[in-house]
């Protein structure tokens, strides 16, 4: 059944990855009725993940990162409401509260608000930098300009983001140093056993990473910043980058009535209500993988794409099943390519198939009750599309390894 028809006015929150792709995916579905875009950064919709790797790197301009250029706006017919926040949603409007006094009337909303960066209480937090938006990048570009080469620059944070960050560091000519408050970066994400065969890449790549640092605050000092440890301890670096994962934008829904907990909760369809949808890294979906259904939320790329589509296809074609998503994620660090398919858990168990003699690469499998539930590689793309069939029916590991798709 076709949901919406060319009277109806299509109003996204989040002028993001998500809210251009489903505004795109809509109108290639052949919807004729009303788009409007909002979204409270000053830039029009575009991309993240270049933030981290290309333009950090030097390669590409902030400018390639667009995603919805002029031209595109245009030929899309979307009206863009930009530098603006919601601050309210009037679900049975529905109608968006903007933070100018106004408010946009719809007859269906799409929260695509996505994160923003965690931040930690230290003095200096004013003067840190995060990797989020367009405007961090282009404000820590300018920082770095000030500082010599070779200049000392605090990373705290092992994760993607962090890693990515100093990888590209590194390759302009400055001395990343990685604080990592656990045992091993990636700990809680990918495990015991893969955290531990990823632990190399990074003295590999001439980056310095520390461990189980416990920062008690990051000051300025007379020529840049100090870091404090709780052993009273210090380190002396020119910039501080902070990659500590980040928080939901949901506060503007607190009196919408709509259930959140961990992002905005919403059904197969990724609909909260019969008119309100949430798609990308502030959906938590009902996700139906090989192991069962169950309440998500995943922050890749990848996911945030299909959310657009799936959420076009129903509301435009009456797509009436949900399709089975199998979350896909990558990460280039240290000058490798770690990939993700499914969605493991830490505490899953893990098996590593060689590939190769090479121990820059190879495959993982994740299983939790003797079902195989992630893959993970390093530097082994061709063998994580080979064994994706693995995640697409309840395959158990055993079968898995004697099938060995990833060897063909
Ligand atoms: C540096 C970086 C590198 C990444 N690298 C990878 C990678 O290698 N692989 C991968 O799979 N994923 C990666 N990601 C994640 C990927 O970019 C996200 O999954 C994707 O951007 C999510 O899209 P989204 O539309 O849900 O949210 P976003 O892209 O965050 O867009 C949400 C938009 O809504 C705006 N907004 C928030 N609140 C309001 C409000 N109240 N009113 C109006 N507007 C609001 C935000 O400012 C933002 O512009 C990376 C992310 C970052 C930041």
């Amino acid at each position: 059944m076709k949901i919406l028809t060319k009277s109806d006015h299509v109003v996204v929150v989040g002028a993001g990855l998500g809210g251009w792709r489903l505004a795109e995916a809509l109108r290639r579905n052949g919807f004729e009725g009303a788009i409007t875009l909002i979204g409270d950064e000053a830039h029009a919709p575009y991309d993240r993940p270049p933030l981290s790797k290309q333009v950090m790197v030097g390669k590409w301009d902030l400018d390639k990162t667009k995603l919805a250029t002029p031209a595109l706006v245009k030929k899309n017919d979307v009206t863009l409401r930009l530098a603006v926040s919601a601050i309210g949603l009037d679900a049975a409007g529905p109608a968006v509260q903007l933070d100018d006094g106004t408010s946009v009337e719809g007859s269906h909303v799409v929260i695509a608000t996505g994160t923003r960066a965690r931040h930690l209480p230290f003095s200096a937090d004013d003067q840190l930098h995060y990797v989020r938006r367009i405007d961090d990048v282009a404000r820590l570009n300018a920082a770095l300009a000030t500082l010599t080469p070779g200049s000392a620059v605090g990373v705290i944070g092992g994760g993607f983001i962090g890693a990515e960050t100093a990888t590209a560091l590194r390759t302009r000519g400055f001395r990343p140093v990685v604080l990592e408050v656990a045992r091993r970066p990636l700990l809680g994400v990918l495990g015991e056993s893969v955290s531990t065969w990823l632990l190399g890449l990074a003295r590999a790549a001439d980056v310095e990473l520390r461990v189980e640092q416990k920062i008690s605050d990051v000051v300025q000092s007379s020529d840049g910043f100090a870091v404090l440890f709780e052993d009273a301890s210090t380190l002396d670096v020119g910039a501080v980058i902070v990659g500590v994962g980040v928080i939901t934008n949901v506060e503007w829904l607190a009196s919408s009535g709509l259930v959140v907990d961990n992002g905005v909760v919403v059904d197969e369809h990724l609909l909260a209500t019969e008119r309100i949808a949430a798609i990308g890294d502030v959906a938590r979906f009902a996700w139906t993988s090989a192991t069962g259904t169950e309440l998500v939320r995943i922050e890749h790329w990848e996911v945030t794409n299909g959310h657009a589509s799936q959420l076009a296809g129903y509301w435009t074609g009456g797509e009436e099943t949900a399709p089975i998503v199998t979350p896909y994620f990558w990460s280039d660090q240290y000058g490798q390519k770690i990939q993700l398919l499914g969605h493991p858990r830490a505490d899953d168990d893990v098996v590593r198939v060689s590939t190769s003699d090479d121990e820059k690469k190879w495959l993982a499998l994740y299983s939790r009750a003797g079902v195989v539930t992630g893959i993970v590689t390093l530097n082994n793309p061709r063998a994580l599309m080979l064994s994706k069939g693995l995640l697409e029916a309840p395959t158990s590991i055993d079968q898995a390894v004697s099938k060995s798709p990833w060897s063909s």
